[in-house]
């Protein structure tokens, strides 16, 4: 029988849930804020209309939905059949009538949700493979669908700011990007990122430890935009030239 709420005890998956719910909600009201002729004018990503970013949210669903339905049945059910496969999708969702993109959006989140609600306890821990082909942990869908509402509302460019962003979500997020540059092995400046609504909370991106390289400070969020490659206000930096960010993702 159907479960009617989810099957985890975890208070840290619990959280990621109500987390990703919300962003999941978030997004959609932006979606549904915007006109049909709006829906086909620019979002924020290069190359995309707001139509192709709600395809690809959507899609994005859905392939989440299909890692979670790999951890329950054992069956191997990719997120993408590949790249180009992917793209293609997009493409051509960003053609679709509003209305259907509007569907799509909403049965992707309602399938989405059934999966991870009726996904039994011990199947949680279960491993899947990522579009990037990282092997983790079926939980991880979680986060990664958190990662793809919150900041894409943001990129539909209708209003949302990273100002709307929770502050869980910037605090886990801002020190993720910042380690995944540094597993990268990517060149970032040498600088130190401040947020001064985080009790000064530092991140160095530089390994030296030196005590005089400049401070990129501001808003843990607006440092989080700077990070992520998005548009920011608010941050002053100690140095001379404003400090460009590697790239993300
Ligand atoms: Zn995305």
């Amino acid at each position: 029988m159907a479960a009617r709420t989810d099957n985890v005890d975890d208070p840290q998956l619990k959280a990621g849930l109500l987390l990703a719910r919300r962003g999941s909600a978030f997004c959609s009201r932006k979606l549904y804020e915007l006109s049909d002729d709006e829906l086909y004018q620019p979002s924020l990503l290069s190359g995309w209309t707001r139509a192709h970013l709600a395809a690809h949210v959507g899609y994005n669903a859905r392939a989440l939905t299909r890692l979670t339905e790999w951890a329950a049945t054992g069956v191997e059910t990719p997120m993408y059949d590949s790249p180009e496969q992917r793209n293609h999708e997009i493409e051509m969702g960003g053609t679709l009538g509003a209305q259907a993109l509007r569907n799509l959006s909403d049965h992707a989140i309602v399938h989405l949700n059934v999966e991870w609600r009726d996904l039994p306890a011990d199947a949680w821990g279960k491993l899947v493979k990522t579009a990037q082909g990282r092997t983790v942990p079926v939980s991880e869908t979680v986060w990664m669908r958190s990662r793809e509402v919150w900041l894409h509302a943001i990129d539909l460019g209708n209003g949302a700011s990273v100002r709307d962003l929770p502050a869980e979500f910037v605090d886990r997020l801002l020190p993720e990007v910042v380690a995944l540059w540094k597993t990268r092995g990517d060149v970032v400046p040498d600088i130190v990122l401040r947020a001064d609504d985080r009790d000064g909370l530092e991140l160095r991106l530089d390994d030296s430890g030196d005590a005089s390289a400049p401070v990129l400070s501001g808003p843990a969020a607006e440092l989080l935009a700077w990070a992520t490659g998005r548009s920011h206000t608010g941050l002053s930096f100690t140095g001379d030239d404003a400090p460009v960010a590697p790239r993300w993702l």
